[in-house]
């Protein structure tokens, strides 16, 4: 046994079981052994791929709809446009080439920020965004104040959840130990429900429920939310999860396109939890934003048009591309595979009138 599996197990031996919220965020980010900081885990030769990587088409209408909110907060000459967890920088290529070509007015104003923690994704993204001047940082704490347009794609189900059980004696959080030289589950002391989270009180559980809660997800939304009340700008969420709240446990491991054990290869594997989308909006709202959807991410992509790029793209393309091009919608569409499963959100500041692609506002006002 080496790397990281060792080195927890030094660390819970001599201060006791950890969180899963700890356990993810040292899976993912330990600066030596984390998996997102020692590879490049995207595509075919990877553990798993996302929309951008799937086709262009994706990033280029993600560009467009963030044109149609910077034409609707007034065309500022100056605009952050922001990734959070930007992968290999492909959505953010597709998505500033359809941009200058539909809007070159919104091309000289963008002030590109990306916030990425990945030194392996970074250098990616420095290759991908060559001559686009671009600014990395950690975390959203130091992308500079103004008026704000950010994507976030496949980033919040990666942030570390915490999980609590109903148990006969009360609620009780779910963490890991050492059993046996091993890594192994362990559950923490009672607590009360309402010390479990602010935005998440649980209601209807019976034993056996678990409760997902993801501090780090409610701490950005807040931040979020408050930039938009106070400088303008929208927000959009793109993620595979839950649109009403629910009960059980999505945390997942993922190795080479494959599911796996949780502590199975610690540092090895993709760890993802389903992104809770019901309070990740009244979050948003209750720091005074406004949110729209969820929709689904195959019903969003088609009413923003793109049946139409796709068609477009075809016609200069060969009979092998064109079969390519269709295979990808159907990919991105279609329910069997990430259509209905992926879902976005439109965030917005308070005077927003419904984005493109959100049909009605159904989600939560301040
Ligand atoms: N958006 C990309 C990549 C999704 S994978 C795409 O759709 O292809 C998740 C991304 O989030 C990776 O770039 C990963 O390095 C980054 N990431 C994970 N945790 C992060 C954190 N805490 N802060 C910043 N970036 C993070």
């Amino acid at each position: 046994m080496a790397g990281l599996e060792s080195h927890l197990i030094k660390q819970i031996k001599k201060d006791g079981p950890i969180s899963l919220a700890r356990f993810m965020s040292e899976a993912l980010g330990h600066p030596k052994y984390g998996y997102y900081m020692t590879k490049d885990p995207l595509g075919r030769g990877g553990d798993f791929i996302t929309s951008p990587e799937i086709s262009q088409m994706f990033g280029e209408l993600v560009g467009l709809w963030l044109a149609s909110e910077w034409q609707r907060i007034g065309e500022p000459a100056n605009v952050r446009l922001v990734e959070l967890g930007p992968g290999r920088g492909t959505l953010m290529v597709d998505a500033l080439r359809a941009i200058s070509v539909a809007t070159p007015g919104m091309a000289s104003a963008i002030d590109l920020h990306l916030v990425e923690t990945s030194p392996v994704l970074i250098k990616a993204q420095k290759k991908n965004l060559k001559g686009q001047k671009t600014t990395w940082h950690s975390d959203l704490s130091s992308v500079p104040d103004g008026p704000i347009l950010l994507i976030a794609n496949e980033f919040f189900d990666a942030l570390p959840i915490r999980q609590h059980e109903l148990t006969k004696d009360g609620w009780q959080e779910r963490m890991i130990g050492v059993k046996d030289g091993k890594l192994n589950p362990v559950l923490g002391d009672v607590v009360r429900a309402k010390d479990i989270s602010e935005t998440r009180a649980p209601e209807d559980a019976s034993v056996g429920s678990v409760l997902e809660t993801s501090p780090q997800t409610t701490a950005i939304a807040e931040e979020l939310g408050g930039r938009l009340t106070k400088d303008g700008g929208a927000v959009l969420v793109i993620d595979y999860g839950y649109s009403k709240r629910a009960y059980g446990n999505t945390l997942q491991a993922v190795k080479g396109h494959k599911y796996t054990g949780l502590l199975d290869a610690p540092g090895k594997a993709d760890l993802t939890a389903h992104v809770d989308f019901e309070t990740l909006s009244v979050t948003f709202a209750n720091a005074g934003a406004r949110t729209f959807g969820t929709v689904d991410q195959g019903t969003w992509l088609l009413s923003i048009g793109m049946s139409l790029r796709a068609e477009t793209l075809k016609e200069d393309a060969s009979e092998h591309e064109s079969n390519e091009i269709d295979l990808a919608v159907r990919r991105l569409v279609s329910p069997e595979a990430m259509g209905t499963l992926f879902k976005v959100l439109a965030v917005t500041d308070a005077k927003a009138p419904t984005p493109a692609g959100f049909a009605v506002e159904t989600g939560h006002s301040p």
